[in-house]
């Protein structure tokens, strides 16, 4: 077994497999620590430390620098740039692509409430956003 190391934490497990996906999709096998813990009791994601994504660590830099390419938006560009027919919305106020999209802290509330109380979880739509270009945000 090879010795891994912690590269970055998410709450959502879905985040944690797209970013496994970008660094397998680099050539670095990754591995998700912790997920099964969140996705039978979501509101305990911050107490359990969160989801996992760990590499090799001969792998820990390379690996971090894809993450951070990934979380900054960088492949999307350059998935744009590759399939320009699937072009999304870009910023509505310099028209930048590289865009982080979250969830309203009111949206997680509203889940983790109705989680406890029915025991469903309801998508999510990523409602806010904020433009790495110029820092714009806006709210769809
Ligand atoms: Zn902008």
């Amino acid at each position: 077994m090879p010795t891994l190391v912690t590269i970055e934490v998410f709450t959502n497990p879905v985040e944690a497999h797209l970013a496994k996906g970008r660094l397998e999709a680099e050539g670095i096998p990754a591995w998700i620590a912790h997920e099964h813990h969140i996705w039978a009791n979501w509101s305990l994601s911050q107490a359990l430390g969160g989801v996992k994504v760990q590499v090799q660590a001969e792998q820990e830099a390379q690996g971090r620098t894809i993450l951070q390419q990934h979380l900054a938006g960088e492949y999307e560009v350059s998935l744009q740039q590759e399939f320009p027919d699937t072009e999304p919305e870009g910023c509505p106020h310099c028209g930048a692509k590289a865009i982080q999209h979250s969830i309203p802290p009111a949206m997680l509330l509203l889940l983790i409430l109705t989680l406890g109380v029915v025991g469903v979880i309801f998508p999510l739509r990523k409602a806010r956003h904020r433009c790495h270009g110029c820092g714009h945000r806006w709210h769809l």
